[in-house]
Protein backbone atom coordinates (compact mmCIF):
# COMPACT_ATOMS: atom_id res chain seq x y z
CA UNK A 1 0.00 0.00 0.00
CA UNK A 2 1.09 3.65 -0.27
CA UNK A 3 1.62 5.08 2.99
CA UNK A 4 1.00 8.60 1.40
CA UNK A 5 -2.60 7.83 1.27
CA UNK A 6 -3.01 8.17 5.24
CA UNK A 7 -1.59 11.52 5.99
CA UNK A 8 -2.82 12.67 9.00
CA UNK A 9 -6.15 14.57 9.46
CA UNK A 10 -5.60 18.25 8.44
CA UNK A 11 -4.89 20.68 11.09
CA UNK A 12 -4.16 17.41 13.52
CA UNK A 13 -1.40 19.56 15.18
CA UNK A 14 -3.80 22.57 15.56
CA UNK A 15 -6.13 20.50 17.61
CA UNK A 16 -3.77 19.07 19.37
CA UNK A 17 -2.55 22.40 20.52
CA UNK A 18 -5.72 23.10 21.80
CA UNK A 19 -6.05 20.07 23.47
CA UNK A 20 -9.21 19.53 21.03
CA UNK A 21 -8.56 16.19 19.53
CA UNK A 22 -11.52 14.26 17.37
CA UNK A 23 -12.19 11.19 17.50
CA UNK A 24 -10.42 10.57 14.13
CA UNK A 25 -7.66 12.27 15.24
CA UNK A 26 -6.96 9.34 18.08
CA UNK A 27 -7.91 7.11 16.14
CA UNK A 28 -5.58 7.96 12.96
CA UNK A 29 -2.58 8.78 15.77
CA UNK A 30 -3.63 5.17 17.60
CA UNK A 31 -3.30 3.51 14.18
CA UNK A 32 -0.03 5.23 13.17
CA UNK A 33 1.69 4.28 16.61
CA UNK A 34 0.29 0.86 16.66
CA UNK A 35 1.73 -1.30 14.12
CA UNK A 36 5.40 -0.96 14.57
CA UNK A 37 6.26 -2.71 17.51
CA UNK A 38 10.05 -3.89 18.16
CA UNK A 39 11.61 -1.57 16.38
CA UNK A 40 15.09 -0.62 17.91
CA UNK A 41 17.35 2.02 17.00
CA UNK A 42 20.41 0.44 15.40
CA UNK A 43 18.16 -2.11 13.30
CA UNK A 44 17.33 -0.87 9.87
CA UNK A 45 13.76 -1.35 8.94
CA UNK A 46 11.51 0.01 7.38
CA UNK A 47 8.00 -0.42 7.91
CA UNK A 48 6.56 1.12 4.92
CA UNK A 49 9.08 -1.60 2.32
CA UNK A 50 8.51 -3.74 5.39
CA UNK A 51 11.81 -5.17 4.86
CA UNK A 52 14.11 -6.27 7.74
CA UNK A 53 16.62 -7.70 6.10
CA UNK A 54 18.76 -9.76 8.15
CA UNK A 55 21.57 -11.07 6.24
CA UNK A 56 23.83 -14.36 6.77
CA UNK A 57 21.87 -14.66 9.91
CA UNK A 58 23.41 -16.33 12.25
CA UNK A 59 22.38 -18.50 15.47
CA UNK A 60 23.20 -15.45 17.59
CA UNK A 61 21.39 -13.86 15.48
CA UNK A 62 18.33 -16.03 15.08
CA UNK A 63 18.53 -15.95 19.07
CA UNK A 64 18.09 -12.30 19.11
CA UNK A 65 15.56 -12.03 16.75
CA UNK A 66 13.28 -13.98 18.75
CA UNK A 67 13.88 -12.16 21.89
CA UNK A 68 13.68 -8.71 20.31
CA UNK A 69 10.06 -9.59 18.17
CA UNK A 70 8.41 -12.37 20.00
CA UNK A 71 7.36 -10.59 23.00
CA UNK A 72 5.79 -7.58 20.59
CA UNK A 73 4.08 -10.44 18.34
CA UNK A 74 2.88 -11.83 21.80
CA UNK A 75 1.53 -8.85 23.23
CA UNK A 76 -0.04 -8.52 19.87
CA UNK A 77 -1.51 -11.37 19.83
CA UNK A 78 -3.22 -10.27 23.73
CA UNK A 79 -0.38 -12.30 25.56
CA UNK A 80 -0.24 -15.68 26.83
CA UNK A 81 -3.28 -17.72 27.97
CA UNK A 82 -3.73 -17.95 31.89
CA UNK A 83 -3.99 -21.60 31.82
CA UNK A 84 -1.10 -23.64 33.14
CA UNK A 85 -2.72 -26.80 32.00
CA UNK A 86 -3.14 -26.03 28.55
CA UNK A 87 0.67 -24.07 28.32
CA UNK A 88 2.06 -27.26 30.34
CA UNK A 89 0.31 -29.50 27.71
CA UNK A 90 1.59 -28.15 24.73
CA UNK A 91 4.80 -28.02 26.16
CA UNK A 92 4.93 -31.36 26.84
CA UNK A 93 4.04 -32.37 23.26
CA UNK A 94 6.57 -30.21 22.10
CA UNK A 95 8.90 -31.93 24.05
CA UNK A 96 7.91 -35.38 23.19
CA UNK A 97 8.87 -34.36 19.22
CA UNK A 98 12.24 -32.51 20.69
CA UNK A 99 14.38 -35.22 20.16
CA UNK A 100 13.57 -35.60 16.90
CA UNK A 101 14.46 -32.30 15.81
CA UNK A 102 18.20 -32.23 13.78
CA UNK A 103 19.23 -28.96 15.41
CA UNK A 104 20.08 -30.13 19.45
CA UNK A 105 21.27 -26.41 19.35
CA UNK A 106 17.86 -24.70 19.57
CA UNK A 107 15.76 -24.43 22.77
CA UNK A 108 12.23 -24.65 21.53
CA UNK A 109 9.70 -23.40 23.70
CA UNK A 110 5.61 -23.03 22.72
CA UNK A 111 3.10 -20.43 23.96
CA UNK A 112 -0.95 -20.44 23.90
CA UNK A 113 -1.51 -17.02 22.84
CA UNK A 114 -5.24 -15.48 23.60
CA UNK A 115 -5.68 -13.94 19.85
CA UNK A 116 -8.69 -15.20 18.72
CA UNK A 117 -8.23 -16.17 14.83
CA UNK A 118 -6.76 -19.19 13.86
CA UNK A 119 -3.03 -19.14 13.63
CA UNK A 120 0.48 -20.32 15.00
CA UNK A 121 3.85 -19.26 14.16
CA UNK A 122 7.67 -19.81 14.93
CA UNK A 123 10.80 -17.50 15.65
CA UNK A 124 14.05 -18.39 14.04
CA UNK A 125 15.33 -19.81 17.34
CA UNK A 126 12.22 -21.71 18.05
CA UNK A 127 9.84 -19.59 19.96
CA UNK A 128 6.32 -20.46 19.20
CA UNK A 129 2.87 -19.17 19.46
CA UNK A 130 -0.42 -20.85 18.78
CA UNK A 131 -3.42 -19.21 19.04
CA UNK A 132 -6.47 -20.22 21.27
CA UNK A 133 -8.51 -20.28 17.73
CA UNK A 134 -6.43 -23.04 16.52
CA UNK A 135 -6.22 -24.90 19.75
CA UNK A 136 -10.35 -24.64 20.15
CA UNK A 137 -10.14 -26.34 15.73
CA UNK A 138 -7.67 -28.51 16.57
CA UNK A 139 -9.93 -32.33 18.24
CA UNK A 140 -6.52 -34.01 19.10
CA UNK A 141 -3.21 -34.12 20.57
CA UNK A 142 -1.56 -35.44 16.85
CA UNK A 143 -3.15 -32.58 14.97
CA UNK A 144 -1.08 -31.14 17.44
CA UNK A 145 1.79 -32.62 17.42
CA UNK A 146 1.53 -31.72 13.67
CA UNK A 147 1.36 -28.04 14.26
CA UNK A 148 4.28 -28.36 16.15
CA UNK A 149 6.02 -30.57 14.23
CA UNK A 150 5.49 -28.04 10.93
CA UNK A 151 6.76 -25.06 13.04
CA UNK A 152 9.99 -27.24 14.30
CA UNK A 153 10.35 -28.04 10.75
CA UNK A 154 10.77 -24.15 9.80
CA UNK A 155 13.15 -23.60 12.80
CA UNK A 156 15.33 -26.92 11.94
CA UNK A 157 15.22 -26.00 8.29
CA UNK A 158 16.28 -22.48 9.23
CA UNK A 159 14.22 -21.18 6.46
CA UNK A 160 14.10 -18.01 8.25
CA UNK A 161 17.95 -17.77 7.46
CA UNK A 162 17.43 -19.10 3.77
CA UNK A 163 14.93 -16.00 3.46
CA UNK A 164 17.96 -13.43 3.86
CA UNK A 165 17.18 -10.28 1.67
CA UNK A 166 13.82 -11.49 1.08
CA UNK A 167 10.76 -10.14 2.75
CA UNK A 168 11.63 -11.61 5.86
CA UNK A 169 10.08 -9.31 8.43
CA UNK A 170 7.16 -7.20 7.37
CA UNK A 171 5.12 -4.87 8.50
CA UNK A 172 3.57 -4.04 5.18
CA UNK A 173 1.79 -7.34 5.56
CA UNK A 174 -0.22 -5.86 8.24
CA UNK A 175 -0.79 -3.14 6.83
CA UNK A 176 -1.81 -4.81 3.31
CA UNK A 177 -4.34 -7.17 5.67
CA UNK A 178 -5.79 -4.37 7.20
CA UNK A 179 -6.13 -1.86 3.97
CA UNK A 180 -7.21 -4.82 2.26
CA UNK A 181 -10.15 -5.29 4.32
CA UNK A 182 -11.01 -1.54 3.87
CA UNK A 183 -13.03 0.38 1.41
CA UNK A 184 -11.29 3.70 1.62
CA UNK A 185 -8.35 5.17 1.16
CA UNK A 186 -7.87 5.67 4.81
CA UNK A 187 -10.22 3.53 7.54
CA UNK A 188 -10.55 4.47 10.91
CA UNK A 189 -10.25 1.09 11.90
CA UNK A 190 -6.91 0.43 10.24
CA UNK A 191 -5.69 -0.14 13.78
CA UNK A 192 -8.19 -2.82 14.98
CA UNK A 193 -7.95 -5.01 12.03
CA UNK A 194 -4.38 -4.49 11.64
CA UNK A 195 -4.51 -6.00 15.39
CA UNK A 196 -6.77 -8.72 14.22
CA UNK A 197 -4.51 -10.58 11.77
CA UNK A 198 -0.79 -9.36 12.98
CA UNK A 199 1.55 -11.55 12.05
CA UNK A 200 3.60 -8.87 11.27
CA UNK A 201 6.55 -9.59 12.59
CA UNK A 202 7.02 -12.83 11.43
CA UNK A 203 9.08 -14.48 8.31
CA UNK A 204 6.84 -15.21 4.83
CA UNK A 205 7.96 -18.39 3.86
CA UNK A 206 7.71 -19.77 0.27
CA UNK A 207 5.49 -22.51 -0.83
CA UNK A 208 8.78 -24.83 -0.53
CA UNK A 209 9.64 -23.86 2.82
CA UNK A 210 6.34 -24.97 3.59
CA UNK A 211 6.03 -28.05 1.77
CA UNK A 212 9.53 -29.05 3.61
CA UNK A 213 8.19 -27.89 6.91
CA UNK A 214 5.06 -30.18 6.30
CA UNK A 215 7.48 -33.29 5.73
CA UNK A 216 9.77 -32.44 8.26
CA UNK A 217 6.77 -31.73 10.63
CA UNK A 218 4.97 -35.53 9.76
CA UNK A 219 8.42 -37.52 9.35
CA UNK A 220 8.74 -35.66 13.57
CA UNK A 221 5.46 -36.91 14.95
CA UNK A 222 5.37 -40.53 13.58
CA UNK A 223 8.67 -41.13 14.88
CA UNK A 224 7.78 -39.84 18.32
CA UNK A 225 4.76 -41.95 18.33
CA UNK A 226 1.57 -40.19 16.84
CA UNK A 227 -0.68 -41.60 13.88
CA UNK A 228 0.44 -39.95 10.46
CA UNK A 229 -2.76 -38.79 9.69
CA UNK A 230 -2.78 -36.05 12.28
CA UNK A 231 -0.92 -33.96 9.73
CA UNK A 232 -3.64 -35.11 7.27
CA UNK A 233 -6.68 -33.71 9.87
CA UNK A 234 -4.43 -30.56 10.37
CA UNK A 235 -4.72 -29.61 6.94
CA UNK A 236 -8.21 -30.45 6.65
CA UNK A 237 -9.44 -28.71 9.62
CA UNK A 238 -7.35 -25.59 8.23
CA UNK A 239 -9.35 -26.06 4.75
CA UNK A 240 -12.60 -26.05 6.37
CA UNK A 241 -11.94 -22.93 8.58
CA UNK A 242 -10.01 -21.53 5.22
CA UNK A 243 -13.71 -21.94 3.06
CA UNK A 244 -16.15 -21.57 6.51
CA UNK A 245 -14.38 -18.43 8.33
CA UNK A 246 -11.81 -17.35 5.72
CA UNK A 247 -11.53 -14.25 7.80
CA UNK A 248 -10.27 -15.69 11.12
CA UNK A 249 -7.78 -17.81 9.28
CA UNK A 250 -4.28 -15.97 9.07
CA UNK A 251 -1.44 -18.43 9.36
CA UNK A 252 1.13 -19.78 8.01
CA UNK A 253 -1.10 -22.56 6.54
CA UNK A 254 -2.84 -20.07 4.52
CA UNK A 255 -1.18 -20.58 0.90
CA UNK A 256 -4.67 -20.79 -1.11
CA UNK A 257 -4.04 -23.03 -3.77
CA UNK A 258 -1.30 -24.68 -2.21
CA UNK A 259 -3.34 -25.73 0.88
CA UNK A 260 -5.32 -28.77 -0.86
CA UNK A 261 -1.79 -29.77 -2.83
CA UNK A 262 -0.79 -30.14 1.02
CA UNK A 263 -3.44 -32.29 2.33
CA UNK A 264 -2.95 -34.68 -0.51
CA UNK A 265 0.48 -34.70 -0.02
CA UNK A 266 0.20 -35.70 3.95
CA UNK A 267 -2.51 -38.25 2.98
CA UNK A 268 -0.35 -39.47 0.84
CA UNK A 269 2.32 -40.39 2.91
CA UNK A 270 0.39 -41.50 6.06
CA UNK A 271 -1.03 -44.20 3.54
CA UNK A 272 2.24 -45.28 2.41
CA UNK A 273 5.01 -44.45 4.06
CA UNK A 274 3.79 -44.18 7.62
CA UNK A 275 0.99 -46.59 7.00
CA UNK A 276 2.03 -48.63 9.96
CA UNK A 277 1.91 -45.67 11.95
CA UNK A 278 -1.90 -45.20 11.26
CA UNK A 279 -3.68 -47.70 13.91
CA UNK A 280 -1.51 -46.03 16.65
CA UNK A 281 -3.84 -44.14 19.66
CA UNK A 282 -4.42 -40.21 18.34
CA UNK A 283 -4.16 -38.75 22.22
CA UNK A 284 -7.67 -37.28 21.82
CA UNK A 285 -8.52 -38.26 25.62
CA UNK A 286 -5.56 -36.18 26.91
CA UNK A 287 -6.23 -33.34 24.12
CA UNK A 288 -10.18 -32.68 25.40
CA UNK A 289 -9.04 -32.96 28.93
CA UNK A 290 -5.84 -30.83 28.83
CA UNK A 291 -7.77 -27.78 26.71
CA UNK A 292 -11.25 -28.46 28.83
CA UNK A 293 -10.35 -24.89 30.36
CA UNK A 294 -10.29 -23.60 26.50
CA UNK A 295 -12.51 -25.41 25.71
CA UNK A 296 -15.52 -23.86 27.89
CA UNK A 297 -14.15 -20.49 26.42
CA UNK A 298 -15.44 -21.53 22.79
CA UNK A 299 -18.66 -19.63 22.77
CA UNK A 300 -16.90 -16.19 23.63
CA UNK A 301 -14.19 -17.24 21.64
CA UNK A 302 -16.43 -17.71 18.71
CA UNK A 303 -18.50 -14.42 19.29
CA UNK A 304 -14.71 -12.69 19.28
CA UNK A 305 -14.07 -14.37 16.12
CA UNK A 306 -17.45 -12.92 14.31
CA UNK A 307 -17.18 -9.00 16.15
CA UNK A 308 -12.84 -9.30 14.79
CA UNK A 309 -14.42 -10.24 11.17
CA UNK A 310 -17.61 -7.00 12.08
CA UNK A 311 -15.02 -4.88 12.97
CA UNK A 312 -12.72 -5.31 10.06
CA UNK A 313 -15.63 -4.18 7.94
CA UNK A 314 -16.06 -1.44 9.80
CA UNK A 315 -19.82 -3.02 11.09
CA UNK A 316 -19.21 -1.30 14.16
CA UNK A 317 -23.47 -2.17 15.76
CA UNK A 318 -22.64 -5.97 14.64
CA UNK A 319 -19.14 -5.96 16.27
CA UNK A 320 -20.35 -4.16 19.45
CA UNK A 321 -23.26 -7.07 19.84
CA UNK A 322 -20.85 -10.26 19.16
CA UNK A 323 -18.32 -8.33 21.73
CA UNK A 324 -21.20 -8.22 24.07
CA UNK A 325 -21.91 -11.95 23.64
CA UNK A 326 -18.84 -12.95 24.15
CA UNK A 327 -18.70 -10.73 27.25
CA UNK A 328 -22.16 -12.02 28.29
CA UNK A 329 -20.50 -15.60 28.74
CA UNK A 330 -16.90 -14.72 29.82
CA UNK A 331 -16.71 -11.33 31.69
CA UNK A 332 -13.49 -12.08 32.64
CA UNK A 333 -12.07 -12.77 28.93
CA UNK A 334 -9.22 -10.00 28.34
CA UNK A 335 -9.50 -10.67 25.16
CA UNK A 336 -13.34 -9.84 24.56
CA UNK A 337 -13.44 -6.80 27.07
CA UNK A 338 -10.37 -5.11 25.65
CA UNK A 339 -12.23 -5.72 21.53
CA UNK A 340 -15.02 -4.08 23.20
CA UNK A 341 -13.05 -1.28 24.21
CA UNK A 342 -11.63 -1.05 20.31
CA UNK A 343 -15.06 -1.02 19.08
CA UNK A 344 -16.47 1.42 21.88
CA UNK A 345 -13.50 3.57 21.08
CA UNK A 346 -14.09 3.14 17.45
CA UNK A 347 -18.24 4.03 17.73
CA UNK A 348 -16.84 7.13 20.17
CA UNK A 349 -18.21 5.85 23.24
CA UNK A 350 -14.81 7.01 25.06
CA UNK A 351 -16.41 6.81 28.75
CA UNK A 352 -17.22 3.06 27.63
CA UNK A 353 -14.04 2.59 25.52
CA UNK A 354 -11.87 3.33 28.67
CA UNK A 355 -13.97 1.69 31.01
CA UNK A 356 -13.61 -1.86 29.33
CA UNK A 357 -9.79 -1.46 28.83
CA UNK A 358 -9.55 -0.79 32.22
CA UNK A 359 -11.30 -3.86 32.97
CA UNK A 360 -8.76 -5.24 30.53
CA UNK A 361 -5.76 -3.81 32.78
CA UNK A 362 -7.59 -5.50 35.51
CA UNK A 363 -7.82 -9.22 34.09
CA UNK A 364 -4.37 -9.02 32.91
CA UNK A 365 -2.17 -6.01 34.38
CA UNK A 366 1.37 -7.75 32.63
CA UNK A 367 -0.52 -7.23 29.41
CA UNK A 368 0.94 -3.58 27.32
CA UNK A 369 -2.04 -3.62 25.25
CA UNK A 370 -4.75 -2.31 27.09
CA UNK A 371 -2.41 0.20 28.62
CA UNK A 372 -1.75 1.45 25.24
CA UNK A 373 -5.62 1.47 24.36
CA UNK A 374 -6.29 3.29 27.56
CA UNK A 375 -3.46 6.33 26.63
CA UNK A 376 -5.66 6.17 23.03
CA UNK A 377 -8.79 7.07 24.88
CA UNK A 378 -7.13 9.43 27.13
CA UNK A 379 -5.64 10.82 24.17
CA UNK A 380 -9.24 10.90 22.78
CA UNK A 381 -10.58 12.30 26.03
CA UNK A 382 -8.20 14.96 25.97
CA UNK A 383 -6.26 14.01 28.41
CA UNK A 384 -2.84 13.97 27.42
CA UNK A 385 -0.97 13.77 30.74
CA UNK A 386 -2.83 10.59 31.57
CA UNK A 387 -2.37 9.39 28.21
CA UNK A 388 1.58 10.00 29.02
CA UNK A 389 1.25 8.38 32.30
CA UNK A 390 -0.21 5.64 30.21
CA UNK A 391 2.27 5.13 27.84
CA UNK A 392 4.87 5.21 30.54
CA UNK A 393 3.15 2.30 31.99
CA UNK A 394 2.75 0.78 28.40
CA UNK A 395 6.67 1.64 28.21
CA UNK A 396 7.13 -0.64 31.16
CA UNK A 397 5.55 -3.50 30.76
CA UNK A 398 6.85 -3.86 26.19
CA UNK A 399 9.71 -1.88 26.07
CA UNK A 400 11.03 -1.29 22.91
CA UNK A 401 7.91 -0.24 20.84
CA UNK A 402 8.36 2.36 18.56
CA UNK A 403 4.80 3.43 18.55
CA UNK A 404 4.65 4.24 22.06
CA UNK A 405 7.50 6.31 21.52
CA UNK A 406 5.71 8.55 18.80
CA UNK A 407 2.39 8.84 20.88
CA UNK A 408 4.53 10.49 23.45
CA UNK A 409 5.33 12.57 21.60
CA UNK A 410 2.20 13.59 20.70
CA UNK A 411 0.72 13.53 24.48
CA UNK A 412 3.48 16.04 24.97
CA UNK A 413 2.73 17.95 22.22
CA UNK A 414 -0.69 18.15 23.57
CA UNK A 415 0.65 19.58 27.01
CA UNK A 416 2.41 21.86 24.97
CA UNK A 417 5.76 20.44 25.95
CA UNK A 418 7.73 21.16 22.80
CA UNK A 419 11.06 20.17 23.74
CA UNK A 420 9.97 16.96 25.09
CA UNK A 421 7.65 16.06 22.35
CA UNK A 422 10.76 16.93 19.80
CA UNK A 423 12.71 14.86 21.63
CA UNK A 424 10.35 11.79 21.00
CA UNK A 425 9.81 12.71 17.37
CA UNK A 426 13.22 12.45 16.45
CA UNK A 427 13.78 9.78 18.78
CA UNK A 428 11.21 7.74 16.68
CA UNK A 429 12.49 9.52 13.43
CA UNK A 430 15.48 7.82 14.48
CA UNK A 431 14.19 4.31 13.90
CA UNK A 432 14.08 4.86 10.31
CA UNK A 433 10.41 4.59 9.70
CA UNK A 434 9.09 5.96 7.02
CA UNK A 435 5.12 5.98 7.23
CA UNK A 436 2.65 8.33 8.00
CA UNK A 437 3.89 8.78 12.05
CA UNK A 438 7.33 9.69 10.65
CA UNK A 439 5.69 12.21 8.16
CA UNK A 440 4.11 13.57 11.16
CA UNK A 441 6.99 13.64 13.12
CA UNK A 442 9.10 14.97 10.78
CA UNK A 443 6.50 18.37 10.09
CA UNK A 444 6.27 18.67 13.37
CA UNK A 445 9.85 18.98 13.77
CA UNK A 446 10.28 21.20 10.56
CA UNK A 447 7.04 23.79 11.71
CA UNK A 448 9.35 24.28 14.80
CA UNK A 449 12.53 24.84 13.18
CA UNK A 450 14.72 21.86 14.70
CA UNK A 451 16.51 19.07 12.45
CA UNK A 452 14.86 15.56 12.80
ZN1 LIG B 1 4.69 -23.02 7.77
Amino acid sequence: MNHDDIAAPHQLDQRLARNRLSRRDTLWLFAAASSLGGLSSGCSTSPVTGKKILVGMSRADERAVDKEHAPHQFSADLGVVQDAAVNNYVADVLQRLRPQAQRQDVSFSARVLNANYVNAYTFPAGTMGVTRGIMLEMQDEAQLAALLGHEMGHVNARHSAQSQGQELITTAALFGLSVALSDSKWSPLIDLGGQIGASALLARYSRSHEREADALGQKYMVAAGYPAQGMTQLHELLLATEKGKPNILETMFSSHPLSQERRDTAARLAETAYAASLSRPNGRERYMDSTAGLRRLQPAVLACQNGETALSRKQLPEAERQFAAALRHTPTDYAANLRMAQCKHAMGKLPEARRYAQTAREIYPQEAQAVKLTASVRLAQNDPAGALADLQQFDRLLPGDAGAVFLKGVANEGLGQRQAAAKYFAQYLKSEADDPAAKYAKKRLADWGMKP
